[in-house]
């Protein structure tokens, strides 16, 4: 029998799901095709600009899928002709498939506003973290001061782990570089009147006082109007800073309006019951329109969803229906503390810590062998620096 040809676009949280969850089955022929040669761990990725080592948040395609009978195209899906069913990538390769699985995550938004991509850095990637590191260590090696006022933008979880970080790492690096120790100032931004305003009040208010014990000035209720080269414009007001970092917004790949998919609200892409936005069209993780979307968790548990249902459509059973999962929520608020929430029971510090720390782990089972998954899991506790003069300190 001829083998059912899957294509696989992105390679990220869904997509290696689903590719692994399929390998193992020899009625699939599996192609992933990824515009990064290495899957990209998120949710260490404040902690990676903070300090952390890089491999915490990178592990190459090529590890994932060793021995697996999985394909991988490094290349960029650019076209899809959902009738013909084949995929077009930027290098103008075609690729005829008979079921498609599309997971490529969403982009940064500036919602319009004038000057943030031009001045602000972000930390949704490894690019993103090496281009903002090296901006901090390179005003400490030029001006031998710090920049003294740091923004972040967002209240969300990833603004609130990048400032609960950044205060103790500036510490540390002004040590490694000599400094005279001075104030550094750690400003959140955030447009509605409390942090994490879609969790409980509680759980927002002891991030908040958490924050601010750790010297983090909050600056909410405060929309942003506008960014320069020197400062950023909240509420009429400039607060001065060569440092924004945003990361308030993100919209759906333009992938999918660039190739005519339907939306339902936030910009997610309209999926019926099994995950479908045509008979031989799949859509995962944060591009597809699910109650749970936006998370890691979500995104490996719809790609593991839909491998399953692809085998029982050749066994010749029915395929489930989706049934939501809600995901744990964790974020880590300086060292040795974070805020949980488990369903209904809320969990802060160091236990919060402990359960965030479990998390990661059972990630990099989903996505590594448990070899390379609890290697991955001891580079939590490593530290690395690209800048010479704190990688001397700290070999000292
Ligand atoms: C800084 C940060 C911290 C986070 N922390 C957490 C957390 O603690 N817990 C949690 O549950 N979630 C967290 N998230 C959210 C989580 O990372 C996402 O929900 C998850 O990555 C979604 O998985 P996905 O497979 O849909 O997309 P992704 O994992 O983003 O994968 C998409 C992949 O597709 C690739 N791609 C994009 N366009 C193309 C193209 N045209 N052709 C080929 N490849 C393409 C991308 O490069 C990427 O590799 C965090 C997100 C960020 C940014």
């Amino acid at each position: 029998m001829a083998k059912q040809k899957v294509v696989i676009v992105g390679g990220g949280f869904g997509g290696v799901r689903a590719a692994l969850e399929l390998a193992n089955d020899v009625r699939f022929d599996i192609t992933l095709v990824s515009d990064k040669t290495y899957f990209e761990y998120h949710p260490t990725l404040y902690h990676t600009a903070t300090g952390g080592l890089t491999c915490q948040s990178q592990v190459p395609l090529s590890t994932v899928f060793a021995d697996k009978s999985v394909e991988v195209i490094v290349d960029k899906a650019a076209k899809l002709d959902r009738k013909a069913r084949i995929l077009t990538t930027a290098s103008g390769k075609t690729l005829q498939y008979d079921t498609v699985i599309l997971a490529l995550g969403v982009v940064t938004n500036y919602f319009g506003i004038k000057g943030l991509q031009e001045y602000a850095y972000g930390i949704k990637s490894i690019s993103d973290v090496t281009k903002f590191k090296e901006h901090i260590h390179q005003q400490l090696i030029d001006e031998r001061k710090p920049d003294m006022h740091y923004i972040i933008v967002g209240g969300g979880p990833t603004g609130i782990e990048l400032a609960g970080a950044l205060p103790s790492y500036l510490h540390r690096i002004m040590k490694n570089h000599g400094i005279r120790e001075r104030s550094v100032k750690v400003n959140l931004v955030e447009g509605a009147p409390r942090l994490l305003p879609r969790m409980p009040k509680s759980t927002s208010r002891a991030v908040q006082r958490r924050l601010k014990n750790l010297g983090v000035r909050l600056h909410l209720g405060k929309p942003v109007e506008g960014a320069t080269a020197d400062a950023l414009v909240v509420g009429g007001k400039p607060i001065r800073s060569h440092t924004i970092v945003w990361t308030a917004g993100m919209a759906n790949n333009p992938f999918f309006n660039e190739n005519g998919f339907a939306f339902g609200p936030r910009g997610k892409v309209a999926v019926n019951v099994y995950l479908q936005a045509d008979d031989n069209t799949y859509v995962i993780g944060d591009n597809a329109n699910t109650p749970y979307s936006g998370m890691a968790q979500t995104a490996v548990y719809d790609g593991a969803f839909v491998a399953k249902n692809l085998k029982r459509i050749l066994d010749g059973k029915d395929p489930k229906p989706y049934k939501p999962e809600k995901p744990v929520y964790v974020t880590p608020v300086g060292h040795g503390w974070a805020a949980a929430l488990w369903g209904k029971i809320e969990i802060f510090g160091i236990f919060g810590w402990f359960l965030r720390s479990a998390a990661d782990a059972k990630a990099f089972s989903e996505i590594e062998s448990p070899m390379e998954a609890t290697k991955h899991w001891f580079t939590e506790f490593g530290e690395q620096e690209d800048c010479k003069v704190c990688s001397h300190a700290m070999a000292s």
